[in-house]
C-alpha cells in the first residue's frame, strides 16, 4: 500500500504549541499557597476567542473565550474561573483587568464564555488570560496570555475608498479584466505606537508594504456574496513600518469568485472589475490616528501576470516585472491614476475564520517522458493548490503546467474530467542565468500529476514542487486500524477535506464546480468535524448559507449562491442540518439562535411546498440519491423524509435554546409528518416505497418508524445488503446513513461487511485501485470499463467520505452523549477481522483516545476523558467481572462506576482520565 507523506500540524496548532511550554512551566513554577504537593495541577491550554487563536479585527462585539482544561488526574474537574481582560500586555502582567475581571466564577465551562467587561469599541486590542479552580477548590496558575483586537465596527470607521486600476477598460467588453497592480508612497511619523493595515477587494488581493508582503492569506478575502456581505482581514504591520521615512504599499488584485470563472455557470457573477479597499492606520504614541485609504491618489498599472482564473489557470510572463514597484522611491512614470468606485456591495465584516494559507508541500515521486518533451510529475497524491517551479532558462522561454487527477493509459495526463477547466498554468522566463521560481497567486488546481513542458531537455526532479493549499483549519483527529486499507480510506477523507474546505465547503475542486454544494457539506459534516476544527469555518459558511435563502424561505442548492434552484430535499436541508450539527459538536448555542429564524422559515416553507405533509411537489432540481448504484430511491420518500428530520431538528434546536413553546409545535410537526410518512409509504409488513436501502437507511436513521417496525426496516436493510453480496447501493443521500443506521439498529457485523468488501462498489473499492482522495462516483473507474462519463467524474469528492463518521463512532468507539462532548459515549466496536484500532480526537474540552486491541486472548481498551468531562463506557465483555482497569477489578477502580450490561457490553461511568481496560475472552 502506497502511503503518503504525513499531513503536517498546521498554523493553529503551531501556535498551540508554543504556547503550550509557557503555560506549563507558569503553572508547575507556581503551586496553590498551602497545598500539599499531590497530583499536578491542572494547566490551561487553547486560548481561544471566537475560536480563533488571537485573532485581529473582529467584530463580534460579544466574543465568546473558550480554553482548555488539563490534567491526567482521574475525575478532574473545574469548579471555576477568572478571566482577566486588560487593554495593555503590560496591565494584563501586572494582573490587570481594566477591561474585564470576571472575578471567581463558580462554573465548569471552559467553552464559548461570553466576554461581559467594559463595552468594546472599534480598534481595541484586548489581552487576556484566565485561571481556573479544580475539583478541590485549589487555583491553577494564570494561563499564558492572548489577545484579540477589535477591527472597524462603524461603516464611518472607513474612510478608505473602493478602487480599481484605471486602465483601459479592455477592447472586447465581455472579456475578463486582467490582473493588475496598486501601489500608494506616503510618509509615517516617528511616533507611531501600532500600524494595522484592514484590507478587502471584490476580487483577490496580495498586499505589501515596502516590498515585504503582508500576511500569509492565499486567495483573500474569503468568498461571499459580496452583495450580502464582504470581509475584510486586518493585519499588524507595525514591524513592517519605516518610521520617520517614506513607505509604499503595494497590492495586486485579480478576479477570483467576483468577477472570474466559477462554475460552469459563466464569470463576472458580481462585477466585471475587481476593486481594492485599503485602509491603513497609524496610531501614534500620543493617541492620534494617522490613515493611508486607498483612494484616487493611488496609481495602477498591468501586471505581469496577463491573466489569472480559477477555471482557465493563470499565465505570467516574468519579463514584464517592474522591479521595485512596490517599494518606496519608486517612479510610478506612465502608471495611471486609480478610479475610485462605489460598487454595490454588502456591509463589511471582519473575517471570522481560519484564512485559505499554504499548508504544505509535496515533492513529486516520478518523473516521466510519455510524449516527447512532455515532462510529468507524480506527486504521489491527488491535493489541491499549484504547482511551485524552480528553473533556469533562457529569456522569453514559455513553460506550461497542465494539471491532472489521473493518467490515460498511455501515461499522458487525463483531463476529460476537468470540463471547463483547462486548469493550465504558463511562465514566460526572464532569463538571464538566475534560478527563477515562480507559482500563481491566484488560482488553484485539484490534481496529482503535473505535466511540464517548454523547457529545453530534461527538467530536475525538483524543478516542481506540489504546494497544497486550502483554509487552514487545525487537524483534529487521528486514526488507525490493523487493516492498512482502511487508513488509506481514511486518509482519503482527511485529503478529501482539506481540499475540498477552501474558503466554502465545496464539492469538488478540478473541474469547473468547486461550489459550496449544500447536499455534500450536510452529508460529510460530522466526518469533517472528527478530522479538523471546523467551528470558525462553519460559522462563517453558514452566514452564506442564510444570504442564499430565498425570500420566502426556501435554501439553495450551493451557498454562496451561483443557481436559480432552490428547496432540493436533502441539498436544502443542510440550512438545518449544519447548524446542529456545529451545536452538537461544539456546544455552539449562539450558532443555534443566529440560525434559529433561517431553519423555521426553512421548515415552513417545506409544509408550504407539500401536500398532507408529503413533500411530493416543488423540489427545485431534486437530485434525489444522487449517484445510487442500481437502485431507485422515489424523491418524494427523500423530500418527505428530510422534512421530517429537519422539523425534528428544528424542534430540538428551539428545546435547546429554552423556547419550549416553538419546541413542542415542531415536535409536534415532526410526529405528523411521521404519521403522514407511514400512512403514505410504509406497508402493513414495514416495506417502504421504493424498498431500497437508501428509504431504509433515512428512516431509521431519522427515527420515522414506529418501534415495532425498525426491526422489519433493519432487516430489509440487511437483507438487500446480503443479496447484492455485501454489495452497497446508495448514493450521497443514502450511503452517509448507512452504517450508523445498521449499528443503530443492531446490525453492526452487517456495516462491517460493507466497510471490508473492496469488490465494486465499495468504500475500499477505489482504494485498491490506489485512489488518494475520495472518488465522486463508486465507478469513477473500473478494470474494464475505464473511465466514467467525463461530464461528471471528480475524483475529489468528499461526500462518500461520510462514512467517517461511523469509522470514528463506530470502529474507535469515539462520540459525543451531549453537546459539545461535555460528555463522551466511549462505545467501539471491534468486528470486521481487526485485530486493533487506535483513534483521537481534539474535541473542544479536550483530547478524546481510544486505543483496542484483540492479543492473547483479551480485549485490551485504553480510554482517555479529558479533565473537565465524564464518559459512558461500553467494554465489550459478558460480565462486569470480566473487566480490569489498571489490572483491578474495573468496579474497584478510581474514577469507574459499573452501571448496566448492554449490547454485550459491561458499561461503566467513568470520570476524567486515562484508563486501561482488559476482559479475558
Ligand atoms: C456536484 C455535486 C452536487 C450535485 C448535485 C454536482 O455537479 O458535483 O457534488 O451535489 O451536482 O447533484
Amino acid at each position: 500500500m502506497r502511503t503518503h507523506p504525513p499531513i503536517p500540524r498546521l498554523v493553529l496548532l503551531a501556535a498551540l504549541t508554543a504556547l503550550a511550554p509557557a503555560t506549563l512551566v507558569a503553572c508547575a513554577a507556581a503551586p496553590a499557597a498551602g497545598v500539599a504537593a499531590a497530583a499536578a495541577p491542572a494547566s490551561i491550554a487553547r486560548l481561544r476567542c471566537e475560536y480563533l487563536v488571537n485573532p485581529l479585527g473582529m467584530d463580534v462585539r460579544v466574543p465568546r473565550l473558550g480554553w482548555v482544561m488539563q490534567s491526567g488526574a482521574r475525575g478532574e474537574k473545574q469548579t471555576g474561573y477568572r478571566i482577566l481582560v486588560a487593554s495593555s500586555a503590560e496591565k494584563l502582567a501586572a494582573d490587570q483587568g481594566d477591561l474585564w475581571d470576571s472575578g471567581q466564577v463558580a462554573s465548569d465551562v471552559t467553552t464559548q464564555v461570553a466576554y461581559a467587561g467594559a463595552p468594546l469599541a472599534s480598534r481595541m486590542a484586548c489581552h487576556w488570560k484566565v485561571r481556573i479552580w479544580d475539583k478541590n477548590g485549589r487555583p491553577s496558575a494564570w494561563s499564558a496570555p492572548a489577545f484579540w483586537t477589535m477591527g472597524l465596527l462603524a461603516p464611518s470607521d472607513w474612510q478608505a475608498k473602493w478602487i480599481e486600476a484605471g486602465l483601459p477598460a479592455p477592447a472586447d467588453s465581455k472579456a475578463p479584466v486582467k490582473p493588475v497592480c496598486l501601489r500608494k508612497s506616503f510618509s509615517a511619523g516617528k511616533t507611531v505606537r501600532r500600524a494595522t493595515l484592514y484590507v478587502t477587494a471584490l476580487g483577490l488581493y496580495e498586499i505589501s508594504l515596502n516590498g515585504q508582503r503582508v500576511g500569509d492569506h492565499l486567495l483573500a478575502p474569503d468568498w461571499t456574496d459580496y452583495r450580502k456581505r464582504v470581509r475584510y482581514q486586518a493585519y499588524d504591520v507595525t514591524d513592517m513600518l519605516r518610521p520617520g521615512e517614506e513607505n509604499a504599499l503595494g497590492a495586486l488584485l485579480a478576479n477570483g469568485w467576483y468577477a472570474g470563472h466559477i462554475g460552469n455557470g459563466g464569470y463576472q457573477r458580481w462585477g466585471k472589475t475587481p476593486a481594492l479597499l485599503a485602509q491603513l492606520e497609524l496610531l501614534h504614541v500620543d493617541g492620534t490616528l494617522e490613515r493611508v485609504v486607498s483612494d484616487g491618489a493611488w496609481t495602477g498599472h498591468a501586471a505581469p501576470i496577463t491573466d489569472s482564473d480559477f477555471m482557465k489557470g493563470e499565465n505570467n510572463d516574468a519579463r514584464l516585472d517592474t522591479p521595485g514597484w512596490d517599494l518606496p522611491g519608486f517612479k510610478a512614470d506612465g502608471w495611471q491614476a486609480a478610479k475610485e468606485t462605489s460598487p454595490a456591495t454588502g456591509p463589511l465584516q471582519a473575517q471570522v475564520m481560519e484564512p485559505v494559507r499554504m499548508l504544505q508541500e509535496i515533492k513529486a515521486l516520478a518523473l516521466t517522458e510519455p510524449k516527447p518533451g512532455q515532462w510529468t510529475y507524480d506527486l504521489g497524491q491527488n491535493m489541491v493548490g499549484v504547482v511551485r517551479i524552480k528553473v533556469t532558462a533562457p529569456a522569453g522561454t514559455r513553460l506550461t503546467l497542465r494539471h491532472a487527477e489521473m493518467l490515460n493509459p498511455d501515461g499522458t495526463l487525463y483531463t476529460r474530467n476537468l470540463r471547463g477547466a483547462p486548469s493550465v498554468d504558463t511562465y514566460v522566463c526572464k532569463g538571464g542565468g538566475a534560478e527563477e521560481v515562480w507559482q500563481p497567486k491566484f488560482t488553484f488546481h485539484g490534481f496529482r500529476y503535473a505535466e511540464l513542458t517548454g523547457l529545453p531537455g530534461k527538467p530536475a526532479m525538483d524543478a516542481v514542487t506540489g504546494i497544497v493549499i486550502g483554509s487552514d483549519t487545525a487537524s483534529a483527529g487521528t486514526f488507525a486500524c490493523s487493516d492498512p486499507r482502511l487508513n488509506q480510506l481514511y486518509s482519503n477523507i482527511v485529503w478529501g477535506r482539506r481540499g475540498n474546505h477552501l474558503s466554502v465547503p465545496t464539492d469538488c475542486p478540478q473541474r469547473d464546480e468547486r461550489l459550496g454544494w449544500m447536499g455534500d457539506a450536510q452529508a460529510f459534516i460530522r466526518t469533517a468535524a472528527y478530522t479538523a476544527d471546523i467551528a470558525a469555518f462553519h460559522t462563517k459558511w453558514l452566514a452564506d448559507v442564510d444570504d442564499a435563502q430565498s425570500p420566502d424561505g426556501a435554501f439553495s442548492d450551493v451557498s454562496p449562491n451561483q443557481r436559480p434552484s432552490h428547496g432540493v430535499p436533502a441539498w436544502a436541508d443542510a440550512g438545518v442540518i449544519c447548524p446542529w450539527a456545529i451545536y452538537q459538536i461544539y456546544g455552539d448555542k449562539r450558532v443555534l439562535e443566529q440560525h434559529l429564524p433561517a431553519m423555521t422559515k426553512w421548515v415552513e416553507w417545506c409544509r408550504t411546498h407539500s401536500t398532507g405533509l408529503l413533500r411530493d411537489r416543488d423540489r427545485g432540481n431534486d437530485y434525489g440519491d444522487w449517484l445510487s448504484i442500481g437502485a431507485n430511491t422515489p424523491k418524494d420518500v427523500i423530500g418527505t423524509a428530510y422534512f421530517a428530520h429537519s422539523t425534528h431538528l428544528l424542534a430540538q434546536a428551539y428545546a435547546a435554546v429554552g423556547k419550549r413553546e416553538e419546541a413542542a409545535q415542531y415536535a409536534q410537526l415532526f410526529d405528523d409528518i411521521k404519521a403522514a410518512f407511514n400512512k403514505a409509504y410504509v406497508t402493513g409488513d414495514g416495506r417502504i416505497k421504493g424498498n431500497t436501502q437508501c428509504v431504509y437507511a433515512m428512516a431509521l436513521r431519522f427515527d420515522l418508524l414506529p418501534q415495532g417496525q425498525r426491526a422489519l426496516a433493519a432487516g430489509y436493510l440487511a437483507d438487500d445488503i446480503q443479496a447484492k453480496g455485501n454489495h452497497l447501493s446508495t448514493g450521497f443521500v443514502g450511503a452517509s446513513h448507512l452504517l450508523p443506521a445498521l449499528t443503530g439498529a443492531g446490525k453492526t457485523d452487517v456495516a462491517y461487511g460493507l466497510m471490508m468488501q473492496d469488490s465494486f462498489p465499495s468504500w475500499l473499492f477505489s482504494v485498491k485501485h490506489g485512489a488518494t482522495t475520495i472518488w465522486e462516483r463508486w465507478d469513477g473507474w473500473t478494470p474494464d470499463k475505464g473511465f466514467q462519463d467525463p461530464g461528471m467524474n471528480s475524483f475529489n469528492h468528499y461526500a462518500f467520505g461520510a462514512c467517517g463518521e461511523w469509522m470514528f463512532s463506530t470502529i474507535a468507539g469515539i462520540d459525543a452523549d451531549a453537546p459539545g462532548f461535555g460528555h463522551l459515549l466511549i462505545h467501539p466496536r471491534p468486528g470486521g477481522g481487526l485485530t486493533w484500532a487506535k483513534a483521537s480526537y481534539d474535541s473542544i474540552h479536550g483530547q478524546v483516545a481510544t486505543h483496542w486491541r484483540l492479543q492473547d486472548g483479551q480485549c485490551l481498551l485504553d480510554v482517555t476523558v479529558p479533565a473537565n468531562t465524564s464518559a459512558t463506557v461500553f467494554v465489550p465483555a459478558g460480565a462486569a467481572a470480566q473487566v480490569t482497569e489498571g489490572g483491578k477489578p474495573a468496579e474497584r477502580a478510581e474514577g469507574v462506576k459499573f452501571l448496566r450490561k448492554e449490547d454485550g457490553c459491561a458499561v461503566f461511568a467513568v470520570e476524567s482520565g486515562t484508563y486501561h481496560f482488559a476482559v479475558q475472552r
